[in-house]
């Protein structure tokens, strides 16, 4: 940010609310609550100047930061997570009406939780000097130093979660960050930041709102030793392009298009609530989501059935009515992706169980729940990431069709098996081609297990000892 596009937060008393603080004086792009079109406020629009100045502070930063050592950046971590408990109600309001996510379910007030609770993992695990060889003769250490400064670009659906999956391995290792969140949700990233800022010392963490030619700078930036990127395969693939010249490391966590298989040993009703969110949390705008589902023969109907029945009991709507659990689709252009994909699938002769109607002019971008049978495995529904409240059942006779299919496709960040004999599942789960297969859930990240994709859902894990050493630079030492 610029200083004059700063001075609001810099006048801003303690107790200004979060907005106040990071809304420009003048000026700033209006940002509309997806469910209502209700203005929410505006946020600052930086230059590639600013990125440039914002690094070089960061660079500043970073030798101070790596020196203070591992236990002031530990107890750091808890500080920033004590910050998120403190505001955590002003957090998820803001959030939803940006992100368009209600406060409940697992939505904006979980989000905030998380962000919390992956500070405090993060504090609780570390990297220690590895002895390597020590047979008398030779002796080798491995240790893992700072690499720098981390630049952060992440996506709107999980706009707070997210940045703080990137700020917080970076940090606790020594680095500094400049964190640049989507143009869809930049006060959400913008308010997370100024709380965090509330504790860490200056310079250690900036974020620096733009469009994608910011993001493009910080992907070429000469001072950035490393990219953590979250987004879509396409974006991923110009940030690998353009870090290219400064051979900049990278964590690529990219699209998905999880496949979901039941087996024919499962329990319809005991897994129905599972699955329908594992697909549709967050409004099915999540990178993990289930976004298709193979159910066998067998047990067809009675899957449709019991979906069906969690279907009509979750409420859609605004995010900040207490009652609702899904929400509108964060922008008009998803919620096209999503209106197009059911479209091409009903004039294939798909049968809709429920929603599959878009009503053009009523407000929101919202696209109601909708569970699509009998779909045929190649029909676009099925192939394409929906990244919305729409789920493909597709039958199948033979398992080892299904797990061909599951695998057919480029991506393969998550999956997950059905099933009531959890060996069997193990069996099947070893086929699948996923960074991720679930048994009996979908989705559920946790901060204690390594978390990244496989083919074009990207490279590089996320979370736990893995994570930390992923934003290091290796150093072996040996006499
Ligand atoms: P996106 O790729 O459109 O945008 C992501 C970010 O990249 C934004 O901040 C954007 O401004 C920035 N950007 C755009 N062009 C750029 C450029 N040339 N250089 C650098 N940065 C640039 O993705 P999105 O629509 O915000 O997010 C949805 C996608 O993200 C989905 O495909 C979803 O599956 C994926 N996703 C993946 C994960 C994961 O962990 N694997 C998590 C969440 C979302």
């Amino acid at each position: 940010m610029s200083p004059d596009q700063t001075a609001a937060r810099d006048a801003g008393a303690p107790s200004a609310s979060l907005l106040e603080r990071i809304e420009p004086v003048e000026g700033g792009r209006a940002m509309h609550d997806p469910a209502t079109g209700e203005l929410v406020g505006r946020a600052p629009e930086a230059a590639v100047e600013d990125l440039d100045a914002a690094v070089a502070r960061a660079v500043a930063a970073q030798p101070g930061w790596a020196a203070a050592g591992d236990d002031v950046r530990r107890r750091a971590m808890h500080a920033a997570a004590d910050a998120i408990e403190a505001r955590a109600e002003e957090l998820a309001d803001l959030l939803s009406r940006e992100q368009g996510k209600p406060l409940n379910g697992p939505n904006a007030r979980f989000e905030v939780g998380a962000c919390a609770a992956w500070l405090r993992a993060t504090a609780e695990f570390s990297v220690e000097p590895e002895v390597i060889v020590d047979d008398g003769t030779d002796h080798a250490e491995l240790h893992h130093r700072p690499l720098g400064v981390v630049g952060a670009i992440g996506p709107w659906n999980w706009p707070m979660m997210i940045s703080v999956w990137q700020i917080a391995p970076s940090l606790r290792m020594g680095n500094t960050v400049v964190i640049k969140p989507s143009g869809y949700t930049p006060l959400s990233v913008l308010a997370l930041v100024e709380v965090l800022n509330s504790v860490l010392p200056e310079g250690v963490l900036l974020a620096v709102p733009g469009r994608g030619e910011v993001g493009a700078r910080l992907s070429r930036h000469p001072d950035v030793a490393k990219i953590m990127f979250t987004g879509s395969t396409e974006t991923g693939r110009t940030i690998v392009k353009a870090a290219g010249d400064t051979l900049k490391r990278l964590t690529m966590e990219l699209g998905g298009n999880d496949a979901g298989i039941v087996l024919d040993d499962a329990d319809p009703q005991a897994i129905a609530e599972d699955i329908f969110w594992g697909a549709f949390i967050n409004t099915g705008q999540t990178c993990a989501a289930m976004k298709r589902l193979y159910v066998p023969d067998s047990l067809y109907d009675q899957v449709c059935e019991s979906l069906l029945e969690v279907a009509k009991n979750a409420p859609m709507g605004v995010g900040r009515e207490e009652q609702n659990v899904l929400g509108p689709l964060q922008n008009a252009v998803q919620r096209d992706i999503v209106v197009r994909l059911v479209d091409e699938a009903k004039a294939a002769g798909a049968r809709v169980l429920i929603g599959g109607e878009h009503d053009p002019e009523a407000p929101g971008f919202f696209y109601p729940t909708t569970l699509v049978a009998d779909v045929d495995p190649q029909n676009p529904l099925v192939i394409e990431e929906q990244f919305g409240p729409a789920l493909p059942i597709i039958r199948y006779s033979d398992l080892d069709e299904a797990i061909e299919q599951a695998n057919a496709l480029e991506v393969g960040l998550g999956s997950s098996v059905w099933s009531a004999d959890v060996d069997r599942a193990r069996e099947v789960a070893a086929r699948l081609e996923a960074g991720t297969t679930w048994i009996n859930k979908h989705g559920a990240v946790d901060p204690r297990m390594p978390f990244g994709g496989a083919k074009q859902s990207g490279y590089g894990l996320e979370f736990g000892e893995h994570g930390l050493k992923e934003v290091s630079q290796p150093h072996l030492i040996s006499w």
